[in-house]
């Protein structure tokens, strides 16, 4: 056999090796894959709220809210270990993300157009809307009546966005927290507040001052989703599975229960549902 022969032959060979140690599976994880790197770990890390109830709170030592069982319930659903929560805000959350610091973002946070510019987002898990709320005093009744007044809204959230487009005259003033938007409205620094209702609603019942009211219905539509970094759609699609499953075994409905049925504190109604592609 001469020499180019053997060459050609340890060559065919190698790929015949190669082919067979890779090309039979057909999902495996490429590299910089974020769910292969979870399952290894089996840990998922989660940006959560630690200021927003009724989605994400301190309560005592630890964190409570909807949007925490609901990742206890998506780590369970997706066969995982473990969660990690990591605080985040509604101006530092997409930075977190892509900085690598969490895996993925469930934080009270809307599926927009813009950030999904930015990030991926899942399915809804959830939806919400914007409202005002002012005391139980003022003469505001609706976004209609805020002329040139003073409006609170976080930094970070589609909340001053959706308040200049239904009243352009207002003048919003940027908050860094919810605990800081509720005492800027108790202190008469702002004369309403602005963010989804059901925040709105919990911040109301946090708050030493008693007669805080919503003034006018929900003024915008904000569904919210799970975001992940782009281009993992292993873990996005992972989470979406993980989302209908919750839907169609019954967690997710205990869940709204637990923090909104009849007898939860955040009572309220609500008409949101998730419909599963078929398997
Ligand atoms: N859902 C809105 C948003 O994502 C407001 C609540 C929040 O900032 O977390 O901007």
């Amino acid at each position: 056999m001469n020499l180019r022969l053997l060459t050609v032959l340890i060559l065919a060979a190698l790929a015949l090796a190669l082919t067979a140690c890779g090309g039979g599976k057909r999902d495996a994880a490429a590299p910089g894959d974020d769910l292969a790197r979870i399952k290894q770990s089996g840990v998922l890390r989660v940006g959560v709220k630690s200021d927003t109830p009724p989605f994400g709170f301190k309560r005592g030592e630890t964190l409570a809210g909807f949007d925490i069982d609901i990742a206890d319930a998506l780590v369970q659903q997706m066969g995982l270990k473990d969660v990690t929560f990591v605080p985040v805000t509604s101006a530092n959350r997409l930075a977190k993300l892509q900085a690598g610091e969490v895996d993925c973002v469930i934080a009270s946070m809307t599926i927009t157009r813009t950030r999904a510019r930015e990030v991926d987002f899942t399915i809804p898990y959830f939806q919400d809307g914007q409202a005002l709320l002012v005391k139980g005093d003022s003469a505001i009744q609706s976004y209609l009546d805020l002329g040139a007044k003073k409006v609170g809204a976080v930094k970070g959230s589609t909340s001053s966005a959706n308040m200049k487009q239904v009243a352009p005259e207002a003048q919003i003033v940027a908050f860094d927290s919810f605990v800081a938007l509720l005492a800027g409205l108790e202190s008469g620094k702002v004369e309403a507040i602005t963010s989804d209702q059901l925040i709105l609603q919990a911040l109301a019942q946090s708050a030493k001052t008693k007669d805080l009211r919503i003034a006018g219905d929900r003024f915008s539509t904000e569904p919210y989703g799970i975001a992940v970094r782009k281009n993992q759609s292993r873990l996005r699609g992972a989470l979406d599975e993980a989302v209908q499953g919750i839907w169609e075994n019954g967690r997710w409905q205990l869940i709204f229960d637990t923090w909104f049925g009849p007898r939860a504190k955040f009572h309220t109604s609500s008409t949101f549902s998730i419909t599963p592609y078929p398997r």
